[in-house]
């Protein structure tokens, strides 16, 4: 990519050969060669039309003739040569000696109309046709202005030409308008000397809607490429977006049952237990633990026991309420933190749990079984720390064990 305004300078220099600026050149002049073919057959036809009662008819279609042919060879010529995308030296140099041709007979054909459709009186028809060739050489000055060497020629024939014919067939004329001959020549160094203008100025257009080019096409690709690093930037960025929502996730939820991991839900409770502190308000725990888990390990293998683990935590997620967090202690241990929830409403969610434990069913090595759980409720007291609390739901759960498991038991705040 070009960083600097120098470079992109350089680069144009290096692209802008001269050769590349001659094609550009030539192929502008057959485009004017093609519209001054064009534009060429309007005069044929108007001077046709005014000589056609002075003038024998086939004079005139001699000379219209010739007049197309000699346009339709110049157009010819170029779309041959110089419409083709390569343009070898080669063959621009036998075009040139076509072109050369083609030019220098147009001009004599322009030229012969003094004599074809000449009536050998001194007339307005006269005076018409030398304004035509005037302008014609005037005109030709776009197209074959291009190249000097084309134009000089052009003019030359036309000049001479001129002249030569005056002085042969109408020397009455020029004896008495003798300025006509200085007027000629004077007026085709004149034709010469723009020619070299509109040389320089086509030059210059040429170069300039070539660099102008090259630097859209540079600007082109470089507005490409920027867009490419953005696409591939805001790709990047959404790959890395999913990547850590990915490793939050595995941050705090547990891997194999999707609860949440203990160290996030001892800060969820740190945090709630703070706020009720700050703002009085219910909050109820409650810890479970699955009976003789143990054993379904031993009896059915270590899968079937993550098997129940699943189970139990997706049953348990629907059982509670959506503001409830859902956490794993440890093992087969979890933990539920229940927000506005007081010791009654408590029990009933943890009962809830207890008996929604007796309808999950497992396949097991020897067929189907059921587990049990027991679980601990406690609700946090006046200015009661986290861990007094956990020490409390942990202690009831105990005693649940002890009682018999598949149980709920509450620790009462006066309990001992
Ligand atoms: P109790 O009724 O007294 O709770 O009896 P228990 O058999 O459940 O006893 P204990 O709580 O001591 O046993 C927990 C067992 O849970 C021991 C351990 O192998 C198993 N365990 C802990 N984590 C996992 C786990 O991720 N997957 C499986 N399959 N087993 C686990
Ligand atoms: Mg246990
Ligand atoms: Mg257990």
């Amino acid at each position: 990519m070009k960083s600097d305004a120098s470079s992109i300078a350089q680069g144009d220099l290096q692209e802008l050969s001269p050769d590349v600026v001659q094609v550009r050149m030539l192929r502008e002049l057959f485009a004017r060669t093609r519209e001054s073919a064009i534009v060429g057959v309007p005069p044929v036809l108007l001077l046709g039309w005014a000589h056609r009662d002075a003038q024998p008819i086939q004079y005139i279609l001699y000379w219209a003739i010739a007049v197309f042919f000699a346009l339709s060879y110049r157009f010819l010529v170029g779309h041959l040569y110089l419409s083709q995308p390569q343009l070898q030296a080669e063959r621009r140099r036998v075009w040139f000696v076509l072109e050369w041709v083609g030019a220098v007979a147009l001009a004599a054909v322009w030229v012969s109309s003094i004599i074809l459709l000449g009536s050998g009186a001194v007339d307005a028809l006269f005076y018409l046709r030398l304004i035509f060739l005037v302008a014609l050489a005037a005109f030709m000055l776009s197209a074959l202005g291009i190249d000097i060497r084309l134009y000089a020629s052009f003019l030359a024939v036309i000049v001479v030409g001129t002249l030569l014919v005056l002085h042969v067939y109408f020397p009455q004329f020029v004896a008495a308008v003798p300025v006509v001959t200085v007027g000629l020549f004077v007026y085709a160094v004149m034709l010469l000397v723009r020619s070299r203008g509109e040389h320089s100025r086509t030059l210059e257009w040429v170069r300039a809607r070539l660099t102008q080019r090259i630097l859209m096409d540079q600007l082109n690709q470089t507005i490409q490429q920027e867009l490419a690093m953005h696409e591939a930037l805001r790709i990047k960025s959404m790959e890395l977006e999913a990547t850590n929502r990915k490793l939050n996730e595995l941050a705090i939820h547990d891997g194999l049952t999707g609860a949440f991991r203990r160290g996030y839900i001892e800060g969820e409770l740190r945090r709630i237990v703070k706020g009720a502190q700050r703002k009085p308000s219910e909050f109820s725990v409650m810890l479970l633990d699955i009976d003789f888990f143990k054993r379904v390990n031993d009896q059915h293998g270590h899968s079937v026991g993550d098997d129940v683990l699943r189970s139990l935590a997706k049953l348990v997620q629907t059982t509670l309420r959506e503001n409830d967090l859902f956490g794993r202690w440890g093992g087969e241990e979890f933990i539920a933190l229940m927000p506005d929830t007081g010791m009654a409403a408590a029990v009933d969610a943890a009962e809830r749990v207890r008996k929604a434990m007796h309808t999950l069913q497992f396949a097991g090595t020897r067929g189907p079984f059921g587990v049990t759980v027991s679980i601990g409720v406690a609700q946090l007291e006046t200015n009661e720390t986290a861990d007094s609390l956990t020490h409390r739901v942990d202690k009831a759960l105990y005693a649940a064990k002890h009682a018999g498991r598949d149980l709920v038991l509450s620790y009462a705040p006066q309990q001992e």
